[in-house]
């Protein structure tokens, strides 16, 4: 596991490689401290808070959630099904309380993340270990690969789509509103909360937590779990992460099957998935439609599969994780 005592100690030489190096983005390594100063005041805050705020913070958590999931992922990033124009409105305004950057910007990186998976083109790149490809992708420049791959690509269909565009005119601005004061205006208006205890416990705690939430996907569900789908990708299926992400930490079929709305093999009676049960809700009253799935597919590939394993064909071996190349060497040495 790369999660070791001797990562946690490189921290300090890699914050001075970067430093010496330039490579530090002084403006959202400073954001993103920050967010983590004013959500742990919200722990503080908790107690302060009425029931009903409580109430509104907790249900923040799927709400913004889905407008990572639902919205900017498996609608904007990858298609995986189509919407009406007051969904891609909703999803618009829980994605800007999710505040993780604009759809134009997220739905970008995520499609540069599908195609260069663990290479240096990969914004959140897993080989480079748990905590970079958790957040601290976010306090360094962005390698020159990553640039490169994010111009090759196309997004005429995000340049087309209005309710996207507006939000990426408004940004950050927009966002910042949604996710911080939005919350807490709510509460002051409907049941008479004061404004700090509900700024810092539904917009700020809230916020941190779901940031952390997500990036569990491109770190914990990139390095911890099972490969039935494909063995030889990193992306696992990892049920922990899955709960938290509302239903995303079914990794391996999503990286084998991206176009697929559900972004899991089952549905929700056997793995955990509230993004595809509320998909499935629009769709029975028309609001969304042509939800593409991955099975067929795999119903193909497991076929293949089971004739090579009675045929005596070995399954293809996944190349060895770096920290076990780590591993063998020094015990090599010893
Ligand atoms: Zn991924
Ligand atoms: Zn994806």
């Amino acid at each position: 596991m790369d999660l070791s005592i001797k990562m946690l100690s490189e921290i300090p030489s890699v914050i001075r490689h970067h430093y010496q190096a330039g490579t530090i983005n002084w403006p959202m390594g400073i954001y993103i401290t920050l967010v983590h100063v004013i959500g742990i005041v919200g722990f503080t805050k908790i107690m302060e808070c009425s029931k009903e705020t409580l109430m509104w913070a907790f249900l923040l958590w799927p709400i913004s959630g889905f407008g990572i999931t639902v919205g900017v992922h498996r609608l904007w990033s990858h298609r995986s099904y189509s919407a009406s124009f007051p969904v891609r409105l909703f999803l618009m305004l829980c994605n800007s309380i999710a505040n993780q950057g604009s759809i134009y910007h997220w739905a970008r990186d995520h499609r540069v993340h599908h195609k260069y998976s663990e290479t240096d083109a990969d914004p959140h790149n897993a080989m480079r270990g748990f905590f970079f490809a958790h957040m601290g992708w976010l306090y360094v420049k962005k390698h020159p690969e990553v640039i490169r791959a994010g111009k090759e690509l196309d997004f005429s269909d995000l340049n087309e789509d209005p309710v996207v565009m507006f939000q990426k005119k408004l940004d950050p601005w927009f966002a910042l509103y949604m996710c911080f004061v939005f919350p807490a205006q709510i509460a002051v208006k409907f049941w008479g909360e004061s404004f700090w205890p509900a700024f810092f416990v539904a917009g700020a705690l809230r916020y941190m937590l779901v940031l952390h939430f997500t990036w569990l996907v491109n770190s914990a569900a990139h390095l911890y779990g099972d490969h039935p789908y494909d063995v030889v990708s990193y992306p696992s299926e990892n049920p922990y992460v899955s709960f938290f992400a509302v239903g995303e930490g079914w990794h391996n079929w999503h990286h084998k099957y991206p176009f697929d709305y559900a972004a899991s093999e089952y549905g929700i009676s056997s793995q955990f998935n509230p993004s595809k049960l509320f998909i499935d809700m629009l769709a029975a009253v028309g609001l969304v439609w042509g939800r593409k799935r991955g099975t067929a597919a795999w119903d193909m590939g497991r076929v293949r599969r089971d004739r090579d394993r009675e045929a005596g064909v070995p399954l293809p071996k996944p190349a060895p994780r770096p920290w076990e190349v780590v591993k063998s060497n020094n015990s090599k040495q010893d």
